[in-house]
């Protein structure tokens, strides 16, 4: 280590896993959290709310040669449990996104799929550093799995057919990659991580390439997290609002990733409501209980404090009008006003520019109202209200309100409609689009439209 460096200062990596549907997310996560929890000898995993945190000694004992944990100040790196750019774009932190780098699944031979692009999309606006993981390599016909070895020896131990056939669908994505606007090329030919976007063939079956994918995540976070991130790691915690749940015996709660700082239990905080930020007092931080130890008894377990980055899930009063995607700030050493201030205007940012007539929009968090907002937008299709909620009376009888025929429609994504809604729908002049996707959620709707303007010629 050498005397710039100041270890205490760099916390684990936030990494969140993005991709097409079907690409392979989820089994890639389950691959790298059931190896590591096979490494038993080095620190194996900790599990948190909502995240996995692999430190470092486990990652070098997977990676082998390709990771020497004395080249890393970085404790480990901490992985969204939830894959997919809809949860990642909900993670936002000041703005930007949470995760501070992002793992980009692609079939290797199903290439760029809609929800690819999108998940480009997000990476480039957020300004996220980010690896192809081109996964499914054991696809490939007469593939011939070398367990254990570097990826790049597993594949020249492969038939020269073999070879080839994989080598063109790893640079159709390349390719494709350069299309989007990014240099990439296979890790291995990467110099410099942030300046070229490095494709690692990967397979989720067999776990090939997996190694190689956490060294690169490892050097990549390195890099970033030295020049680009000035974090406070014993500051007042910071943390978004992953998902607010009802728990028996506690009321709402708010799950939590904590990106900077410290939570304690007493702390006042501030947390980014529907109407106004709410303030109140830690009543609890819940962690969920080693695997072993869950039986009958309670499923988490209260700790005292926890510190960036974290996955935890906050019990207080007065939590039910907490937002999904919402800021949640400590308040300490500072005046809380100017905390609600700051809460405040993080919210300001995501809201969206409103038309006179135009479209009812709901989604499940601010991350994915944005990202709606911006797809219609970019669809041109104009937006009377936006809010995060599930759709609800009130959403009914404002779209009954739009001028045009064709803006008599609620957009929900990801959420559902109240029962108290239900009834009104039917007998309401409004068409309702719901889906958790958001290109389908607008392509049903762009299609809706055709039909209508079809049926009036
Ligand atoms: P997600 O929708 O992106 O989370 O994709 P899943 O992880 O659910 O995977 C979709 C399907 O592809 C499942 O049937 C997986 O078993 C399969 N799959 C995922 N990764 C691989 C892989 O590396 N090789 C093979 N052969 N199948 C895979």
């Amino acid at each position: 280590m050498t005397d710039d460096t100041q270890p205490d200062t760099l916390r684990t990596p936030i990494v969140a896993v993005l991709g097409h549907v079907d690409h392979g997310k989820t089994s890639l996560l389950d691959e790298i959290r059931g190896s590591a929890v096979s490494e038993a000898e080095a620190g194996a995993i900790t599990q948190h709310i909502g995240a996995t945190d692999i430190p470092l000694s486990t990652i070098s004992s997977m990676a082998g040669e390709l990771v020497n944990p004395d080249d890393f100040d970085l404790p480990g790196l901490l992985f969204i449990d939830t894959p997919g750019h809809h949860s990642f774009s909900t993670l936002r932190a000041r703005g930007g996104a949470l995760a501070d780098i992002a793992v980009l699944v692609v079939d290797v031979n199903d290439g760029f799929q809609p929800q690819t692009e999108e998940a480009i999309d997000i990476l480039r606006r957020t300004g996220t550093p980010f690896v192809v993981a081109a996964n499914k390599i054991d696809t490939t016909p007469g593939w011939n799995p070398q367990e254990g070895e570097p990826i790049q020896r597993s594949l020249e131990a492969q038939s020269e057919r073999a070879e080839s056939m994989l080598n063109e669908n790893l640079y159709e994505i390349i390719g494709q990659l350069s299309d989007a606007g990014f240099s990439a090329d296979l890790y291995w030919r990467v110099q410099d991580f942030q300046k070229n976007i490095g494709v690692v063939p990967v397979s989720a079956i067999t776990a090939e390439g997996i190694p190689d994918l956490l060294a690169v995540l490892m050097g990549l976070s390195q890099r970033f997290m030295k020049e680009e991130m000035a974090i406070d790691v014993h500051g007042p915690g910071e943390g978004t609002v992953l998902e607010v749940k009802d728990e028996r015996g506690f009321g709402a709660t708010v799950d939590t990733v904590v990106y900077d700082g410290v939570i304690r239990n007493g702390d006042t905080i501030v947390v980014g409501g529907q109407d106004e930020p709410i303030v109140t007092e830690v009543r609890a931080l819940l962690q969920p209980r080693p695997l072993a130890e869950i039986r009958t008894e309670k499923q988490f377990e209260k700790v005292a404090e926890v510190g960036a980055a974290a996955g935890v899930k906050i019990a207080a009063p007065d939590l039910d009008d907490a937002m999904a995607g919402a800021p949640v700030r400590v308040v300490r050493d500072r005046p809380l006003q100017d905390v609600i201030e700051e809460v405040k205007a993080e919210l300001a940012e995501i809201e969206v520019d409103t038309a006179e007539d135009g479209v009812v929009v709901k989604a499940d968090t601010l991350g994915s109202l944005e990202a709606m907002a911006n797809a219609l937008r970019e669809a041109e299709v104009p937006i009377m209200r936006a809010e995060v909620g599930d759709i609800a009376p009130r959403d009914i009888a404002i779209a009954e309100t739009a001028n045009q025929d064709e803006h008599k429609a609620l957009l929900g994504f990801n959420v559902d409609v109240l029962a108290n809604a239900e009834d009104e729908l039917e007998s309401a002049d409004v068409k309702l689009f719901t889906n958790d996707v958001i290109y389908q959620l607008i392509e049903d709707y762009e299609t809706y439209v055709e039909e209508k303007q079809r049926a009036q010629q």
